[in-house]
Parts: C-alpha cells; sequence; structure tokens
C-alpha cells in the first residue's frame, strides 16, 4: 500500500485511493461540491484543488484532489497560499450567477458553499456584470422543486438518478450559464422512489423538498436518530422537529410537536446514507388522528380501569389468542413474550400491507414486507398464519392490520391501537398506545440488523406504552 505525504506529514493510503479518499480518511480537510462518496468523481467543481510538490527540485504543480491516484512518496499540500487562492477563484467563479438568497433559503445553516465561501473567499462578487436570471421555481417532480440560480452545476443530483436510483430521470441542459438541470419529459423522475435523495445531496439550496419548503429554519430543528417502520429494511433516519429552547408559543403549537422532516442516517450495513420517499413521509403515517382515551365497551374509562377489565377477561378465558403486533419493538415484543406467552396462543400478524401504487420490492432498499419487525416477532411467536382455535373466547388485538369480521363469534376483545378506528369503541377493552416517536427501543431487520430509535416527542395523556401495559397484565398471567 502505498505512503505518501500531506502537508508534510507521512500518510498510509489503501490501494487505489485517491488524494481526496486518503486526506479525508486521515482527518486532512479538503472542499468538494461534486465529489461524494457514493458517486462516481465527476471533476467538475474544481474547489478541491491541491498542490503537489515537484520531484527532484521540479516545479509544483496544481490538481483536483478527487481525480488524482495515489503514487508512493508523492507529497500534497492541502492548504498552501497557491492553494488557498486558486480556491478563491474558484469560489468567486461559482458564485458569479449565485443569486446568495441565504436568507430565504431551506439550505442555509447546512449548504456548503456557505461553508466554502467564508472559509475562502469571504469577499463581495468582483464581478460588475449582472448575475444571469434563471427560474426560481421549477417543479422537477410532485416532490422536489429546483431553483435554477442557485444550482452550480455540480450534477451530483443527475449522477444519483444514473447510478443509484437508476431512474435516469434528470439531465443537463444547455452549457455555461445557461446550464439548466431537466426531468426527462416522460416521468421517471416523478416515479422515481428515492427522488427525494437528491435534496440532501444537492451541495446548495437549488433541490427543495416541497413538504419542507419554508417550513422552518434547520437551526430550529434537532435531530433524533430514529429507524423508518416503512418496510422490513429499517433503514436508520433522524427525525428533525423542533428544539424546546425554540418553543413557538404565538403560531400555531401543533408545530411545536410534529416531524418537520426526515432524512437518512448513515448506515453502512443497512441503508447506506439513502432512504425512499416513504421513509421521508413518515410524519403522515405517525400523524394520523390519534386515540388518547382508554374505553370499556365504548365508555371511557381510566388507564388502571382498562388494565384491570383486561386483566379480569384474561382470568377468565379458557383459550386466549393474541395477535401480535409486527411494528412493536424488540422490547415490548419481550414483555408480551414474558408476561402472556405461557397463557396465550399467539400469532404474528402484518399491521401494514403495501398501500395501492406502492413499490413492493426493488433491489435498492425496498422490502415487500411494509412492516419493521417481523423477524423478531416471528422468532418469538412463530411464523403459522392466524387461525383461530375452536373455542377462542378471548382476542388480544396489538396494533392495525386485523380483519376485525374475522373475530371469532362470541369472543371478547381487548384491542390496543395507537390512532381512532371504528373497532376502538367495540371492543370490551381499548387501550391507547403509544407510538415509536414517543418511546425509545429497537427493531431488527430482515437481515437480523438491530438499530436503536430514541424518543423525541412528548407522550400525550391518556397514552400507555404496550410494554407498560403487558407489564401490567403480568398478574393475571402469573394467576393463570
Ligand atoms: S441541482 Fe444541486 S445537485 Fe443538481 S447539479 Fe445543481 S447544484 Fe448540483
Ligand atoms: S426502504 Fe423501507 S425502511 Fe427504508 S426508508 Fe423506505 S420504507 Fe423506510
Amino acid at each position: 500500500m502505498p505512503d505518501f505525504f500531506i502537508n508534510g506529514q507521512p500518510v498510509h493510503a489503501e490501494k487505489g485511493q485517491t488524494v481526496l479518499q486518503a486526506a479525508l480518511a486521515a482527518g486532512f480537510y479538503i472542499p468538494y461540491f461534486c465529489w461524494h462518496p457514493n458517486l462516481s468523481v465527476a471533476g467538475n467543481c474544481r474547489v478541491c484543488v491541491v498542490e503537489v510538490e515537484g520531484e527532484n527540485g521540479g516545479e509544483n504543480w496544481s490538481e483536483i484532489a478527487c481525480n488524482m491516484p495515489i503514487s508512493e512518496g508523492m507529497r500534497v499540500l492541502t492548504d498552501s497560499e497557491g492553494v488557498r487562492a486558486q480556491r478563491k477563484q474558484t469560489l468567486q467563479f461559482i458564485l458569479l450567477n449565485h443569486p446568495v438568497d441565504c436568507g430565504i433559503c431551506d439550505k442555509a445553516g447546512e449548504c456548503m458553499l456557505q461553508d466554502h465561501h467564508y472559509a475562502y473567499n469571504g469577499e463581495p462578487s468582483v464581478s460588475t456584470v449582472p448575475k444571469v436570471k434563471a427560474t426560481k421555481y421549477h417543479e422537477l417532480s410532485e416532490r422536489v422543486v429546483l431553483d435554477n440560480e442557485r444550482c452550480i452545476v455540480c450534477s451530483r443530483c443527475v449522477r444519483f438518478t444514473r447510478e443509484i436510483s437508476k431512474s435516469h430521470g434528470l439531465g443537463i441542459q444547455n452549457r455555461g450559464d445557461h446550464s439548466l438541470v431537466r426531468a426527462t419529459e416522460d416521468g421517471r423522475f416523478n416515479r422515481d422512489a428515492y427522488s427525494d435523495n437528491v435534496v440532501d445531496i444537492c451541495p446548495v439550496g437549488a433541490l427543495l423538498a416541497k413538504n419542507f419548503l419554508h417550513k422552518a429554519r434547520v437551526w430550529y430543528l434537532q435531530a433524533t436518530p430514529s429507524v423508518c417502520p416503512g418496510c422490513a429494511r429499517g433503514c436508520t433516519v433522524n427525525l428533525w422537529h423542533r428544539k424546546r429552547e425554540w418553543k413557538l408559543n404565538a403560531l400555531d403549537p401543533k408545530q411545536n410537536t410534529e416531524i418537520a422532516r426526515v432524512t437518512p442516517l448513515e448506515n453502512a450495513e443497512v441503508n447506506g446514507p439513502w432512504i425512499c420517499n416513504k421513509g421521508r413521509d413518515l410524519a403522515a403515517i405517525f400523524e394520523r388522528p390519534r386515540a388518547l382515551q382508554p374505553l370499556l365497551k365504548g365508555r371511557p374509562a381510566s388507564l388502571d380501569e382498562a388494565a384491570g377489565a383486561a386483566r379480569r377477561l384474561i382470568d377468565e378465558a379458557k383459550r386466549p389468542v393474541a395477535l401480535v403486533s409486527s411494528w412493536g419493538s424488540n422490547e415490548e415484543l419481550a414483555a408480551l413474550k414474558a408476561r402472556l406467552g405461557g397463557r396465550v396462543t399467539s400469532f404474528v400478524k402484518a399491521d401494514h400491507l403495501p398501500a395501492p401504487g406502492e413499490v413492493l420490492e426493488d433491489e435498492l432498499l425496498i422490502r415487500a414486507d411494509k412492516n419493521p419487525n417481523t423477524a423478531t416477532a416471528q422468532q418469538l411467536f412463530g411464523s403459522a398464519p392466524v387461525a383461530f382455535p375452536d373455542g377462542t373466547d378471548l382476542v388480544l388485538v396489538w396494533g392495525e392490520g386485523f380483519d376485525f369480521t374475522r373475530l371469532p363469534r362470541g369472543a371478547k376483545l381487548i384491542y390496543l391501537n395507537s390512532y381512532l378506528a371504528p373497532e376502538n369503541g367495540h371492543a370490551d377493552v381499548f387501550v391507547p398506545i403509544s407510538i415509536q416517536t414517543e418511546r425509545a427501543g429497537s427493531y431488527t431487520n430482515f437481515q437480523g440488523h438491530s438499530s436503536r430509535f430514541e424518543r423525541c416527542l412528548p407522550k400525550p395523556a391518556g397514552v400507555i406504552d404496550a410494554e407498560m401495559f403487558f407489564a401490567n397484565l403480568a398478574v393475571a398471567a402469573e394467576v393463570a
């Protein structure tokens, strides 16, 4: 493996690494826009320029670090006076037509152009010619809009659709300062199930997600590590929500407790740096109207009364059955197994089935099983299809997805659900349970990787964690 020198310090490099890769791995900072660790090298932004020291007294020369293979003994300067001067000129060039409208840009606070500008340029434009005007709001798809004036034509978004999502949905029209990123006319980008990743990888604020457009400044938000429950891949994500210290008092208070956006949480073993668009829309799943009131045959009750009634029903049942949620966390599933596993016959059900028009499965991330924890649920409770034994006189249904017309005639019903549903009021005992954002836990994906999610939003009054509810049922299990 070659050893080379960065700023006079010996650095070990892996075979085939470029100067940029080896420098970043060794902790040396080199700025870049168009380079991305998961995309091919384009080498068009030129800001990663470094100086290579000439051999045997020869002159130093400049080269872009992203496309320069390392050779044994090579000596590279990443922050020399010459390098800084070239980067300054490159940034002046990149900013020639950029509107610098950071004050109204969703990328402000996360923008690589802001960061590199202040690190290497920091001066007003040297140009006396008016900036080229372009489309400020161009819809690339139903989900993604483009501000052409902010685009620095790095081609990351185009390469993403060619190399990662494979939709080939984006291209660049025209040349020079008339270059425009555009979607192909056949709607491929609109159908790209991973299209929103281009918003993350756009180094500037040119690509914007419609579901986050002008919604919040990012410095008011906090990211909590979580797991997407949208399918058995279990992609790790960041759930962005309002920081407590920036709580809104005057505007809609719902904004303090809602998910503002979802972004990938890079995870080499599960999803790399990507997620699908369904993962971006978790707010639509989590923020459905909630069930907040325990009920006994439709009559409001306290959580204690509901737990007591559930205990009595389990005590009295001769042949109780539990339908286990494949959205339960590892911890909740273990609690159910520990407390009731020997008392009830259990079947794992699919809480969610593919929605009409949803991508069923593909070769990148999306899995046909639209539940996050089928693996652990089946490991603990088996994979037999739901079949009620003769004489079933009590059914505990945990979570969504059960067709209540299949309930055995005359059987009592204990129902644990988080959302408003017509069946809630018909159950003998209805218990409103917390959702993933209101508790911590973990899921195990179809490959056996366990990923943890943290609590990020407060649990509403009247709601209990399923794990706690199962613990309360222990008395019944032990008595039986
Ligand atoms: S829209 Fe963003 S990612 Fe695409 S070419 Fe322009 S700057 Fe690069
Ligand atoms: S691939 Fe599955 S787990 Fe990953 S973001 Fe999409 S729905 Fe969620």
